[in-house]
């Protein structure tokens, strides 16, 4: 059990892979531009059909009894191990394997030197690909780790433990439906291939994002009051409309800076004739609200478990506001270098980084 358990991930991301390949797909052009013709880049997206098939084929292995429900939760640390060892091994090979871009190993190994690969004639990009096996592997481990506990306790099952399944399931969802926008962050045009995204997407992505389930799947139902449920549930819906809303907004408006949002919003920009900020909409309220409906759907899935007190669920959010605070720097810099008066005269329009009034 444990070596199979070791290599679980291994043989997972092996047939999502596969499925990637094989099935049908919608071939897009993307943002980021190939690094020596400058050409845009095309992508191959199928991420839901992706999820679809997976999920089928895992109610299959779980009704046929061929896999135990909660076998990704029996073996999770196991499985934990095996995606760790995948993401190390992946890291140290997609960077020995390029040319040494000057930076010190270290550097690189983090950082990546790769820029935007792709595989098999271009029918696989690295980035898209390493997603995608991160977001299949989450949903299956929520799907295990919840039956775990439906199993445990069958007759008095925490709805907690549904409603955060219920979540997480529409957070994966909703990043493969909407891939093709996220062609156009920071990961696609700014970041390389090194441990940060093979690593992270490999192994960090699909165990630790399930962390408040990680850690409340073995205890009983903690009979949370009904308001809490609620106050979860608007939590959640208002982080991923800020989130979604602004990521959309954004999307639109670097495909045609010129029109409506929604058919509804005009385009408020900072302009030089040549290059635009956005500055209206969502992007008014601060310059990366898109973070903050982030952080709000990681306190909403902490807080549904019903284990306020408990420190596992609150890991998800603080990890959230360590990565986005880092990274609204870093963005804030990279946008300054590139837009330069403009983005000066968006930060004096638009004060405040994350958190409209507050930070
Ligand atoms: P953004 O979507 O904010 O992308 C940043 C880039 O967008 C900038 O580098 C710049 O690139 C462009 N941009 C930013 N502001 C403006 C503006 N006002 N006008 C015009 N262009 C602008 O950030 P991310 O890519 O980091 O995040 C995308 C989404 O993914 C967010 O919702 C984020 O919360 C989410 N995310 C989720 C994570 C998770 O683990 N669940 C992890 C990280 C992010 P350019 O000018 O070159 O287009």
């Amino acid at each position: 059990m444990s070596l199979l358990g070791f290599f679980a991930p291994w043989l997972i991301f092996a047939g999502v892979f596969a499925l990637h390949l094989a099935l049908p797909a919608r071939s897009v052009e993307g943002y980021a531009r190939h690094d020596q013709t400058g050409a845009p880049l095309r992508y191959r997206l199928n991420g839901p059909l992706v999820l679809a098939v997976s999920l089928a084929l895992w109610l299959v292995a779980g009704a046929s009894g061929f896999m135990p429900w909660d076998w990704l939760w029996q073996t999770r640390w196991w499985g934990a191990a095996g995606a760790l060892s995948l993401g190390l091994a992946g890291s140290v090979a997609v960077v020995l394997t390029a040319s040494n871009r000057g930076r010190s190993l270290i550097g690189d190994l983090y950082l990546g030197r790769r820029f935007n690969p792709q595989v098999f004639n271009g029918r696989a990009d690295a980035k898209m690909v390493l997603y995608l096996l991160g977001a299949v592997l989450l949903e299956l481990n929520v799907l295990s780790f919840a039956a775990h506990h439906v199993l445990t306790y069958p007759d008095d099952v925490s709805p907690g433990v549904l409603l955060y399944v219920a979540m997480l399931t529409w957070f994966v969802c909703d990043y493969l439906v909407f891939e093709r926008v996220h062609l156009y962050t920071y990961d696609l045009v700014a970041e390389r291939v090194g441990f940060k995204l093979v690593w992270g997407c490999l192994s960090w992505y699909p165990y630790f994002y399930a962390v408040g389930l990680w850690a409340v799947a073995d205890l009983a139902n903690p009979h949370s009051p009904i308001w809490l449920h609620l106050l979860s549930a608007l939590l959640f819906v208002g982080g991923w409309s800020l989130s979604r809303g602004s990521n959309l907004q954004k999307y639109a408006f670097k495909r045609d800076p010129q029109r409506p949002f929604l058919g509804r919003v005009p385009p408020d920009a900072i302009s030089d004739g040549e290059r635009h900020v956005l500055a209206g909409g969502f992007w008014a309220l601060s310059r990366h609200v898109n973070y903050l409906g982030e952080i709000l759907m990681a306190c909403a899935l902490a807080l549904v478990l019903g284990w306020p007190l408990l420190i596992g669920p609150w890991l998800y959010p603080l990890y959230y506001v360590l990565l986005l605070g880092t990274r609204e720097r870093d963005d804030d810099r990279r946008c300054a270098e590139k837009y330069g008066p403009l983005w000066e005269q968006y930060r004096k329009r638009v004060r405040w980084r994350i958190v409209p009034g507050v930070y």
